[in-house]
Formats: C-alpha cells, structure tokens, sequence
C-alpha cells in the first residue's frame, strides 16, 4: 500500500517550501504526475543513467532529485544526446522525478542544517538571510456568523501558521457595503438596493506557495457569491531560512583537526584547505555545494572557517586576503549529507512508503 506522488509531494512541500527556491530555478516535478501511484522512492544528488538504472532495478517509481536532470529546454528527443536519452530512459521507465534544489539548500532543516549538524555545530543560524517574499497577508471580509467556518478553512488549507501556532488569525468589526447589480444572485439583500452589512475582516498569513490552495479554500468556505480579498505580499522573512550556516564547535580546535573531522563525516578524502593547518578555529560557517561567493558573509559572521566545495582559484585567494580558512570537501559530499535526514522525515511522515538512498552515485573524479 503505497501514496501518490502528489502526497509525497506535500510533504517535500513543508520540508523544503518552494517559496525558498532561487527564481528561475527549476524544480518541482519534472517527469510523472500527481496522481502516479509510488511505494517505493529513491533519493539522489543527480539523476544520471546509473541512477535511473539502480530505481528500475529496486522497483521504485519515483526519483527525488536534488539537482534538475532538465537544465536547457530540450529541442529534441533524439537520443544520442545525453540530455534526450536520460529524459526518454525516465519516461520509458514511468519513473517520476521530482526536485528539491535550492529551496532544500535555504530550508530550516536543509542542506546546510544537516552539514552543520554532521559537523557538530551548535547555535546554528543562517549565514545570509532569506529574501522577502516568502509570506503573504490575506484580508477577507466575512458576514458575522460565518467567521469561524471561513477562519478554519483557511487554516486548513495551510494559512495562519506562525511558529508552532495555527490558526492565527484577527478579526475586526465593521461595516461592509454593496449593491447587487441586474444578474447578480446575492446571499443577502435584493437587486439595485444598497446593502450595509456587518462584518469582520478576517486577517491571516500564509506562505506564498500556498496562495492558490488558500483561495479556494476561501472561495469554498465563503457565503458569498462574489469573495472580497486583499493579497499583500509581506516583508517577514521565514525564520532559520537562507543561504549557508553558521555556529559553533564545542571547544577550538586547529584547523587541521577539524579538517579531519569534516573528512570522516563527510566520508571523503582529500580535502582541500585554505589557511594555515595550525590555526585555531571554532566559530565554523557551512555551505553545501558550492559557498565561494559566501566568503564575505561569513567574515561578517566571524567565522574563522567556511566549509563548502567547487571553491575557485580566484575565491581561494580572496579568503586567504580576508584571513577565512576554507575547507573544499567537494559540492557533492558537502550537500549528499543531507539524504539521510530527507529520507528520516518522508519515512515519518509517509510510514506506508519505503524510501532508499542511492548507492550508485558519487564524485564523478577521481584523485590520482
Ligand atoms: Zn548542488
């Protein structure tokens, strides 16, 4: 007995919101549909052909993918393209791919919350915030009566949520005014004459990937033919949300101690080091994948060392400038981290579905 993707997908929603992902980044379901039935599910960094092969081989029927297999818009599906022959291998197959990219990098416990924690950081927080327009301001204005059933239906549908609260919301009376026209079918008052009404406005936040789901709900639970709404898109920022992290190691240790540490959680070897092996750091910033643009944001953080991968020549030279040690532990095993912990909360989440991690992928080099 298993779910549909579409279930699996509400739950990938609240752990990695879409609202968090960068614009343009491409994620969501890319293969499949909402409605395919899935029992098992396999979770990869990358969907290459090895991967597609391991889901056929398990009998999964879903791929949970951190980075999109579809880049460039495809111009043809002639297959000795690489691009064309994974998308026709996944559709032969009938395994949906869904996405979780960059809005799992930013998630409260994404990416980097699990490399922090692999690392044994504690008083973790973002090391750049979120960017505005996460959440959303809906007023509505409902007929006394009938505020409870409308409050609860859009808290139902995922509005009013704030920290570990629900159903938050506030109501204010006042007077509404309005005159049916020729057609109209009103739930209170006649054609053509001028209607006073008490009622509330009803005021409630809501996450903005949940915009079209909370106005249904609203248009459903509403008595009235025509809805009046405001939408305000709000400047509050979603707490523990944003780029990379940072936080503290238990006591100071040198760098190339903790050089040793982040190679035996990560399970990789080598690393690459900017800084002097000697130096002593404790104040630790994290950025899976790849961080070199985050080396100012993390000496505004005072942080003595940046854990990431990809680091390029240019970015090495600038944090040694800025006095940063960097540890490159490569883009894969710095973000691969946090698999186990994704599948953990699909497994909680979803007991009837069984969620196994790919064993096939790695660091796609070698060192020699
Ligand atoms: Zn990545």
């Amino acid at each position: 007995m298993g779910k549909t993707c579409g279930e699996i997908i509400a739950v990938l929603e609240e752990l990695a919101p879409p609202a968090l992902a960068e614009e343009g980044d491409r994620i969501g379901l890319q293969f499949g549909r909402a409605d395919q039935a899935v029992d098992r599910l396999l979770l990869c960094l990358d969907v290459t052909p090895a991967v597609v092969e391991e889901a056929a081989q398990q009998g999964a029927q879903m791929l949970v993918t951190h980075h999109p297999p579809l880049g460039r818009p495809l111009t043809s599906l002639e297959e000795d393209r690489p691009d064309a022959a994974l998308a026709a291998a996944l559709v032969r197959r009938g395994l949906a791919v869904y996405v979780l990219h960059t809005n799992w990098d930013r998630a409260p416990a994404g990416v980097n919350a699990c490399l922090a924690r692999a690392l044994g950081l504690s008083e973790v927080e973002p090391l750049a915030e979120a960017e505005e327009g996460f959440f959303y301001k809906l007023v509505t204005f409902v007929p006394q009566g009938y505020e409870d059933q409308v409050r609860q239906a859009l808290a139902e549908a995922g509005a009013g949520v704030i920290g570990a609260y629900s159903h938050c919301s506030f109501q204010t009376a006042g007077t509404g005014t309005f005159k049916p026209l020729p057609g109209a079918s009103p739930f209170i008052g006649s054609e053509g004459q001028l209607e006073h009404v008490e009622e509330f406005r009803l005021e409630m936040l809501l996450p903005r990937y949940r915009l079209a789901r909370v106005l249904q709900a609203l248009r459903r639970a509403h008595p009235y033919e025509e809805v009046a709404f405001d939408v305000y898109p709000l400047a509050n920022r979603p707490a523990g949300a944003g780029l990379g992290a940072v936080g503290n190691l238990a006591s100071a240790m040198t760098l190339g101690d903790f050089a040793g540490r982040v190679k035996e959680a990560l399970g990789v070897s080598p690393v690459r080091l900017v800084g002097d092996p000697a130096r002593p750091v404790r104040r630790v910033a994290v950025c899976g994948g790849s961080g070199g643009t985050l080396l100012k944001a993390a000496q505004k953080k005072r942080a003595e060392v940046l854990v990431t991968g990809d680091l390029k020549y240019h970015q090495a030279l600038e944090a040694r400038a800025l006095g940063l040690a960097v540890i490159d532990a490569g883009h894969g095993a710095t973000e691969r981290v946090s698999l186990p912990s994704l599948a953990r909360a699909l497994e909680a989440a979803l007991p009837e579905l069984e969620v196994r991690l790919s064993t096939v992928e790695g660091e796609p080099w070698r060192y020699w």
